[in-house]
């Protein structure tokens, strides 16, 4: 391992933003030698960040983009249908249509979805695996949570529709096991006899709690001697080609280098540094059943609902729906408690509780781009400041991969995963 403190001052870092991504960058820095400032408005993986309210899952199978063939054909029901599991509202279209046409020409055929899988893979593999020892050092081991994530499917047909996915995962290697009947009902005694076939995939694991698990990095963080500022960071400080200091709300906060990893709030720290992105948010919901009596062994996704269905340490959280829209139009609560209509249909025995509640909704935005790789790399600008953000809907997953690479690009030493597909330079010129 590389370190920064070798014999001199070690460089100092600030990263910007106190999302999983900014905190899995913040410790690895912290442990490769640097002196790591974290810059954070609000609390560490607190209600405003997409890492508080998400689907829990660290998937190391999520290979798979959202954007894939065919989809151009459902554009006219994301218009239509305001109650779709993917809405897209007219007023927007202008704003947006630039951004979904990247998006649509992302999935245009299996070759071109194939094409980035490579780049996806290589920023998933070991998830589970750095959860688990990051947990431990933390603490916080009682946060992981059911092993494996399963889609289940209520005929044959449904899974023909999910099969070149299937084919893929099988291709690149990713573990999973078929379960039907007994060793289905076995594993999920709740659900809904509907139900016929699971696929599970094998490395995976749901967090009991995304935002106490930020919570307990931040913590880890500053017990290791890392510096947390409650600051917005508004700008960089930069003079002769060097970064000199990031300017926030509090004033400067000097340093060698700057981690953008503001979630949603990146682009336009981005850009002052010279890398127009288009970032989008894909907002999505959750709804959680709170004191549920159902507790899962897997993490579920029903493939009518496409939703993550995981226990909490507080209920059952229902988690997804693709809402594009301006991070400033108000949340329509009625897109989380949709998800409801799907969990009643899983678990019928428990409609009551499902429908009745108590219940904790919550509205999120994934930083997302076109084609659904992070942006990852050395800003245009200026050569001290990198970019981490853009994680769309597999941040939680690729956050310690994403890490691991700035870490790596900091240092000068050769990554051991290529940053080519992830950089801010790709959008330049349509791929
Ligand atoms: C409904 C839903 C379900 C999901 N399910 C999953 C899942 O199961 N598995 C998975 O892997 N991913 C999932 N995701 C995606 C995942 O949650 C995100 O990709 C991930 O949380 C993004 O992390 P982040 O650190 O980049 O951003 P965030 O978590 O949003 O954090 C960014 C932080 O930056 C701060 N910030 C913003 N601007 C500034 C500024 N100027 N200065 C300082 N700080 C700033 C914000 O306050 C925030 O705390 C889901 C997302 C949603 C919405």
């Amino acid at each position: 391992m590389e370190h920064a403190a070798q014999g001199t001052c070690p460089s100092s870092v600030a990263i910007i933003g106190g999302g999983i991504v900014g905190l899995f960058t913040a410790l690895e820095l912290l442990e490769r030698g640097y002196n790591v400032s974290l810059i954070e408005p609000d609390l560490p993986g607190g209600r405003q960040a997409a890492s508080y309210g998400n689907g829990t899952w660290v998937s190391e199978g999520a290979i798979i983009p959202i954007s894939l063939p065919g989809m151009w054909r459902a554009v006219p029901g994301f218009l239509l249908d305001p109650m779709g599991p993917f809405v897209l509202q007219w007023r927007y279209l202008p704003w947006l249509l630039p951004w979904l046409v990247r998006f649509l020409a992302a999935g245009r055929s299996w070759s071109r979805v194939e094409r980035d899988i490579p780049a996806r893979a290589a920023l998933l593999t070991g998830a589970v695996a750095r959860y688990e020892a990051c947990a431990a050092e933390a603490g916080i081991s009682q946060l992981m949570g059911a092993r494996g994530v399963m889609y289940v499917y209520r005929s044959h047909a449904d899974l023909e529709a999910d099969r070149p996915a299937w084919d893929l995962r099988s291709k690149y290697g990713i573990e999973y096991e078929v379960r039907e009947g007994e060793s289905l009902r076995s594993l999920v005694p709740d659900l809904s006899a509907e139900y016929i076939l699971g696929i599970r995939i094998l490395p995976a694991v749901s967090l009991r709690d995304p935002g106490k698990f930020c919570a307990g990095l931040a913590k880890l963080f500053e017990d290791r001697g890392g510096r947390v500022f409650k600051a917005l960071a508004t700008g960089f400080d930069l003079s002769g080609g060097k970064l000199r200091a990031v300017q926030t709300s509090q004033g400067p906060i000097a340093c060698d280098y700057a981690v953008i990893a503001a979630g949603i709030g990146s682009g336009k720290l981005a850009r002052m540094v010279g890398d127009l992105v288009p970032l989008i948010a894909e907002r999505g919901y959750h709804v959680e059943v709170l004191d549920c009596p159902i507790r899962l062994q897997t993490g579920l996704m029903p493939a009518d609902g496409k939703m993550a269905v995981s226990s909490t340490l507080t209920g059952l959280r229902l988690a997804g729906q693709v809402e594009l829209a301006k991070p400033t139009t108000p949340p329509d609560w009625r897109r989380a408690r949709i998800q409801l209509k799907h969990a009643r249909r899983m678990f019928p025995q428990i409609a009551d509780i499902i429908d009745n509640g108590p219940h904790d909704v919550w509205m999120g935005n994934r930083p997302s781009t076109p084609d659904c790789l992070p942006v990852i790399g050395r800003s245009s600008g200026c050569p001290d400041v990198f970019h981490a953000f853009g994680h769309g809907h597999t941040g939680m997953v690729m956050a310690p991969g994403t890490a691991s690479l700035v870490a790596d690009l900091i240092a000068g030493s050769t990554p051991s995963v290529d940053p080519t597909p992830y950089s801010p330079r790709r959008f330049r010129f349509s791929r």
